[in-house]
C-alpha cells in the first residue's frame, strides 16, 4: 500500500518507488524504515509533533543565513535534557550524524546537515528556567531568544549584554556555540565572557555540567572550550549567564562623514585616544542610502559613510566622552555629528543598523555577508582593498561593521540564479578574507568557521596546531557524530566528506 504524502525523506530510501509501508528499507546510517516506523523513530517518545521526516518539511531546515546547504534526514524538536539524552542515545546506535540548531540565524553554515542525519532543533527548548536579579545571574534554556531575556531582566534594570543584530530571532544556545557578538562588544566582550556555566549532553548521551554559576570553576576552564565550539563537542541544553546592570547614562552619536577614509580614521584616533565607546558601527554610503529608505530613521542619503557611537556609564564621564569624540570626528572633516535627542531617536537608529542586513535586499536578489577581523589601524586599506577587489569582479560591495573592534562585514551583492557571478562572488570574498588575514587579522570575528570558512583555516593554523585542535575535539566526540564536517578543513577533519569544488554547494555534498 503506497500513502500519498508520507515519503520520508529520499537518501533513507534507497527505493523512492518502493514506499510500501510493510517494507523493510536502510539507508546509508542504518534508519530504517517498517510499517509506519523507523527502527529509530524518536517519535516514541517525542511524540509525532515533535518529528519532521517529509522531504517538504526537512527541506526548510537546509539552509541558515549562510550560502550553504546541508539537508537532514529527520528534524526533531525535543523540550527537556533528557529528551536530548534519548535522541543522541538512539542516534549513536544508528552511527548517524547529529547537529544542533537554534534560530538558523548563523552565517557561516554551522546549523546545517552537512552529511545528512538529525537535526535536534532547540526552538522548544525556550524558558527562562531562573532569574536572580541581586546576584546578577539567569539559567535558560538554549532555545531562548536572545533579546527576550533582556526583555525578562529589563524591570531589575539588567540586560544580558551580548547584542547580535539578529538579537531578536537568534538563541542563546547558538550565541553560545558561535561565541556571538554584537555592536557592544567593544565594550563588554562576546558571549565567553557573559556565560559561567553549561549543562550538556555529550555525544554518548551523557548529560555532564562545566563551571559554576557564581564564579571560577576549579579544574580545567571547560565552559571556555565549549563556547565557540560551533556545536562539534557536545549539545548545549542549560546555560547560566551574567546579567548587566543598564548604565546610568547613554549617549548615542551620529557622525556623518563625505570621505570613508575620514570615517576609518575617525575609529582609529578614537580608540588611539583611550575613548572607549560601547559601540563604534560604520555603515557606507550604498548602505546608508536602502537603510534610510527601509527605517527612515534620518540617516544622511548623500553621505559617504557614517559611525553609529554609544557612550554609557556615569552621567559625567559620558558627556566628556560624548564631547571628546565629536572633537575627535570634527577633526577628521566630520560634515556634522549628531546627538540622539532622545530614547526614541536612539532607538531609531539602532533599528537602521540592525536590520541594514535585511534592507540590503532590495539592491540585488542575494547578498553574501563576510566576516574578518583586522587590526583597527588597518581600516582605512582595508576598506580601501574591499572597493578594489569588488570593482575588479564586479560587484558592489557594501561594508557594515563593527569597526571599533575592526570587525568588517563586507557583503557581496550577487544574483545567485547566475552561476558564474555566484563564482565570482565567492572568489572575490576569499580574496578579502585573504586580506585580513594579511595584514594580521584573522578569519572570523563572530559568524564562525562553520562549512563556510573551514577550508581557510590552514591560513592561520600549522598541521601542530590542528593536531591539538584535533585531540580536544576528539576526546568529547570522537566518532564525529556531532556536527561533522564543520571547523577543521576536510583533509584533517574527521575525513568523513569529501572536499567540496570550489563553488560552495548549493546541494548537499554526498558522504564518501
Ligand atoms: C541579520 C543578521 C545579523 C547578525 N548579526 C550578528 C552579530 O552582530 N554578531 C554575531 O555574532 N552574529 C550575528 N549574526 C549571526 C548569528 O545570528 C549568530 O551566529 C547567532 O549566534 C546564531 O544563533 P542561532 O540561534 O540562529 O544559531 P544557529 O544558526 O541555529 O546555529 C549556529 C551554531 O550553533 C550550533 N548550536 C545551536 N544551538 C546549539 C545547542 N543548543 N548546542 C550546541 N550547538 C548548538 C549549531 O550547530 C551551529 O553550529 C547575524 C545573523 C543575521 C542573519
Amino acid at each position: 500500500m503506497r500513502r500519498s504524502g508520507l515519503q520520508p525523506s529520499a537518501r533513507c530510501l534507497v527505493k523512492k518507488e518502493a514506499i510500501a509501508f510493510e517494507a523493510h528499507e536502510e539507508c546509508s546510517f542504518g534508519i530504517r524504515l517498517k510499517g509506519e516506523r523507523y527502527g529509530f523513530w524518536p517519535s516514541d517518545f517525542l511524540g509525532s509533533s515533535s518529528v519532521l521526516f517529509q522531504a517538504e518539511d526537512v527541506v526548510l531546515y537546509e539552509y541558515d543565513g549562510s550560502v550553504e546547504k546541508g539537508r537532514p534526514d529527520i528534524v526533531v524538536f525535543p523540550t527537556t535534557t533528557q529528551e536530548v539524552s534519548q535522541i543522541v542515545k538512539l542516534t549513536g546506535k544508528h552511527n548517524a550524524p547529529i547537529v544542533g540548531r537554534g534560530a538558523g540565524t548563523g552565517l557561516s553554515g554551522g546549523a546545517l546537515a552537512r552529511t545528512g542525519g538529525v537535526m535536534i532543533v532547540f526552538a522548544r527548548m525556550n524558558r527562562i528556567l531562573s532569574l536572580d536579579p541581586q546576584n546578577q545571574r539567569a539559567v535558560v534554556q538554549p532555545g531562548v531568544v536572545n533579546f527576550d531575556l533582556s526583555l525578562a531582566a529589563a524591570p531589575h534594570g539588567l540586560y544580558f549584554a551580548p547584542d547580535p543584530s539578529s538579537q531578536k530571532s537568534c538563541t542563546i544556545g547558538g550565541n553560545v556555540a558561535e561565541n556571538a557578538g554584537g555592536p557592544h562588544t567593544l565594550a563588554y566582550g562576546v558571549t565567553t565572557n557573559h556565560v559561567t556555566a553549561l549543562e550538556l549532553v555529550l555525544p554518548d548521551g551523557e548529560v555532564v555540567r562545566v563551571g559554576s554559576a557564581q564564579g571560577d570553576a576549579p579544574g580545567y576552564d571547560l565552559t571556555g572550550i565549549l563556547v565557540g565550539s560551533e556545536g562539534t563537542l557536545a549539545l548545549v541544553t542549560e546555560i547560566t549567564v551574567k546579567l548587566s546592570r543598564k548604565p546610568e547614562a547613554v549617549e548615542t552619536l551620529l557622525a556623518i562623514f563625505d570621505s570613508v577614509d575620514d570615517a576609518a580614521e575617525t575609529v582609529v584616533d578614537v580608540t588611539a585616544r583611550a575613548i572607549i565607546p560601547a559601540a563604534c558601527e560604520m555603515l557606507d554610503g550604498w548602505t546608508l542610502r536602502v537603510v534610510e529608505d527601509f527605517v527612515h530613521a534620518g540617516f544622511p542619503r548623500d553621505s559617504a559613510a557614517v559611525l553609529l557611537l554609544e557612550v554609557e556609564g556615569l552621567a559625567e564621564a559620558v558627556a566628556a566622552q560624548a564631547r571628546a569624540i565629536r572633537e575627535v570626528s570634527n577633526a577628521h572633516h566630520a560634515r556634522e555629528v549628531r546627538l540622539a535627542r532622545d530614547n526614541a531617536e536612539r532607538e531609531l537608529l539602532w533599528k537602521g543598523r540592525k536590520n541594514a542586513f535585511g534592507a540590503l535586499g532590495r539592491l540585488a536578489p542575494s547578498n553574501y555577508v563576510l566576516d574578518g577581523v583586522i587590526p583597527r589601524t588597518k581600516l582605512p586599506q582595508t576598506l580601501r582593498r574591499i572597493r578594489q577587489i569588488g570593482a575588479r569582479y564586479g560587484f558592489d560591495i557594501c561594508n557594515i561593521f563593527h569597526a571599533g573592534d575592526g570587525n568588517l562585514h563586507p557583503i557581496v551583492l550577487y544574483d545567485p540564479r547566475d552561476r558564474g557571478q555566484f563564482e565570482h562572488a565567492m572568489q572575490a570574498s576569499a580574496e578579502i578574507i585573504r586580506y585580513c588575514v594579511e595584514v594580521g587579522g584573522a578569519l572570523t570575528g563572530e559568524h564562525g568557521i562553520g562549512m563556510e570558512k573551514s577550508e581557510l583555516m590552514p591560513l592561520l593554523f600549522s598541521d601542530a596546531d590542528f593536531d591539538l585542535m584535533r585531540r580536544v575535539h576528539d576526546a568529547f566526540n570522537p566518532a564525529c557524530l556531532l556536527n561533522p564536517g564543520k571547523i577543521f578543513p576536510l583533509s584533517k577533519g574527521c575525513g568523513e566528506i569529501r572536499t567540496r569544488s570550489s563553488a560552495p554547494s548549493h546541494s548537499r555534498p554526498s558522504a564518501t
